[in-house]
């Protein structure tokens, strides 16, 4: 790209769109204030779309499956019945679908612009936006954010890659209720996929 181009000036300049990134660019946008957000994949971050409220998804399923499970209790008689994963998952796409939608509405009502790239800093406040088709915007802020996140990694533990693991995002993906289930970390995340009854 050529260095020599003068970057598009916004007073909020927000790199990723996550939880805090989000509120902040509405809240400045609807101020007033020109605020664009790069962000190259998730639109609101990780919890709409691959976190927190996909895995409520699975979870809400695993008590209704709790739920049948106990229907004799309550005098109902289900003869038999299974999961549909790849149902719970299309429910989930869907339910993911309508937050992204209300996302984009809510920029669109703000003002904030979201600008769907992967982001680079090349100089002080100065970022390089590359979008999906390949061409750069350079883009600089009075006040610059950074909301880039975590994102979950295989560790470098012995023989755990060529087990070829899932990470929370594969496993909020499933297309079949697995035979076995080994959740490696007791963090709140792989607590909420241990606990969830759907498997046992
Ligand atoms: C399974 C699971 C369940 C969870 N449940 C809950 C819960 O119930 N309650 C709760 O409070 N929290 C929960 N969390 C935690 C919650 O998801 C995170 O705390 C939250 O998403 C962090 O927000 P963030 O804005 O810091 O980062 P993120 O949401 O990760 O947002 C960062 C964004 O930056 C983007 N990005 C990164 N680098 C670049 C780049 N170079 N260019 C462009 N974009 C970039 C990423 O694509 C991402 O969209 C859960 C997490 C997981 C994994």
């Amino acid at each position: 790209m050529d260095f020599q181009a003068q970057p598009e000036v916004y007073d909020l300049l927000i790199l990723g769109s996550g939880a805090g990134s989000k509120l902040l660019a509405w809240t400045f946008a609807g101020q007033g204030q020109r605020v664009a957000v790069v962000e190259r994949k998730y639109v609101g971050g990780a919890c709409p779309n691959i976190a927190c409220l996909p895995s409520k998804n699975v979870i809400h399923t695993a008590q209704v499956v709790q739920n049948v499970r106990r229907s004799e209790e309550f005098g109902i008689s289900i003869d038999s019945f299974h999961v549909n994963m790849s149902a719970v998952r299309d429910r989930k796409r869907r339910m993911v679908q309508g937050l992204i939608d209300t996302h984009l509405a809510l920029y669109k009502q703000s003002g904030a612009e979201l600008v769907i790239a992967q982001g680079k800093f090349v100089g002080p406040k100065i970022l390089e936006a590359t979008l999906p088709d390949g061409t750069k915007r350079l883009l600089t802020g009075k006040d610059v954010v950074i909301g880039t996140g975590t994102h979950a990694v295989i560790e470098n533990i012995p023989g755990l890659a060529s087990a070829q693991p899932s990470t929370h995002v594969e496993a909020l993906e499933l297309e079949v209720v697995p035979e076995h289930l080994i959740v490696l970390g007791g963090g709140y995340v792989g607590l909420e996929l241990a606990h969830a009854p759907i498997w046992q």
